[in-house]
């Protein structure tokens, strides 16, 4: 019943607004993957990169350019929406106002037609299965404005699984949510997702949020996909400088360097063997979790602040050949630091260590001894 979703050279370009001045917009750019049957994928990227279009291409909102999409073995390209067997859920939960939770829900089988409908008892039962489902079948009764957002939120996935989609298709889904809120309802989707096995789509521009419930992300920059991998793969090894920017709190240090006689420099410092690299300038990324403090270490830092967060410390430091304004590392609570310093060492675990050219910003790999 579930399948894989085929997008093959998926393109959207949106034309000019202004006739004269505009450029046409390439919202999405020769996009191309096969989504697994029965998994969750993450769409990630800032916002204006794509998401959202390609979403609405894979429902059936909007008409893609080029390219062609499958579910399974059809070609639904020219499909409508109605026939193609998708529920949606997007950000503002855009229920019924007049209409009860019950309702709101029972909408989509009110409106089969022909050898689809269904009698009201069945409508009835699979009305209060999906509501079980997100655990509102208390709620049947009330009406959208007497519930949280977080509800509303749940009546509007029962609404979209009432119909037993092929395709789940979710833009930005908890965005309206509180913090809290948010990280219940995300792990309340990757359950029914995973309860339900239906082939899912979830759309966000937080990182953390889509490394948290995916099994594969997809990361977008400007229409065109950056990277695709489980979302372990990608963090630990990213394509370009990016990605590695994208992905992970804190955030990725980056330093301007200098690979010289297959030695990794920052600032004057020897900081790492990268056997096999030519000698050039580098952008040089290293994960706050890449630092051991250590004080023969080759990376000195000038101390601005170390805070401690129970399991961790995270130690705030400034480096002239620092991208950033500060370097954030993170080391284990149980080292011993002497905050009255005025310089902080590090030595590198290389495998924390990316780098990336200065030309084209792509990863440049060395072998990791
Ligand atoms: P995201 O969901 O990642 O924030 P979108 O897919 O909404 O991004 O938009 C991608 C790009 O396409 C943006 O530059 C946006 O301005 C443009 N765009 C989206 N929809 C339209 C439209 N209907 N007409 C013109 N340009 C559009
Ligand atoms: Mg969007």
């Amino acid at each position: 019943m579930h399948m894989k979703i085929v997008l093959e050279n998926l393109t959207k370009i949106f034309p000019s607004r202004n006739k004269k001045s505009g450029e046409e917009v390439v919202a999405v750019n020769n996009f191309n993957f096969t989504i697994p049957d029965g998994k969750l994928i993450g769409l990630l990227g800032p916002s204006g990169c794509g998401k959202s279009t390609t979403l609405y291409m894979i429902s059936g909102l909007q008409k893609p350019s080029s390219g062609k999409i499958f579910f399974g073995e059809d070609d639904v390209t020219e499909l409508s929406t109605e026939s193609r067997g998708i529920g949606l859920v997007f950000q503002n939960y855009a229920l019924y106002p007049h209409m009860t939770v019950l309702q709101n829900i029972l909408f989509p089988l009110q409106n089969l037609r022909g050898k689809d409908k269904m009698s009201k008892e069945a409508m009835l039962e699979r009305a209060h299965e999906a509501a079980k489902l997100v655990q509102i079948d208390e709620l049947m009764d009330r009406k959208p404005s007497e519930l949280s957002g977080g509800q509303q939120q749940r009546v509007a996935i029962a609404r979209a699984l009432v119909k037993m989609p092929r395709v789940l298709l979710l833009d930005e889904p908890l965005s309206n949510l509180d913090a809290r809120l948010r990280l219940q309802t995300r792990e309340e989707i990757r359950r029914i997702q995973k309860e339900t096995g239906i082939t899912t789509v979830f759309v966000t521009h937080d990182q953390e949020e889509a490394m948290s419930i995916s099994d594969m992300i997809v990361v977008m920059k400007l229409g065109v996909v950056q990277q695709i991998g489980k979302p372990q793969e990608v963090y630990d090894n990213p394509e370009n400088l990016f990605v590695a920017k994208f992905l992970g709190t804190p955030p990725i240090n980056v330093f301007n360097g200098v690979v010289r006689g297959e030695k990794l420099y920052i600032g004057d410092a020897d900081v790492l063997s990268v056997p096999g690299i030519n000698d050039q300038e580098v952008y040089v990324g290293i994960r706050p979790e890449g630092f051991i403090l250590d004080p023969d270490g080759a990376l000195a830092c000038k101390l601005s602040n170390v805070e401690v967060m129970g399991r961790d410390v995270s130690v705030v430091s400034t480096h002239e050949a620092s991208a950033n304004p500060i370097i954030r590392s993170i080391i284990d609570a149980d080292n011993v630091i002497n905050t009255a310093a005025e310089t902080v060492r590090f030595s590198l675990k290389p495998h924390k260590v990316f780098l990336f050219s200065k030309a084209d910003e792509n990863r440049i790999r060395f072998e990791v001894k």
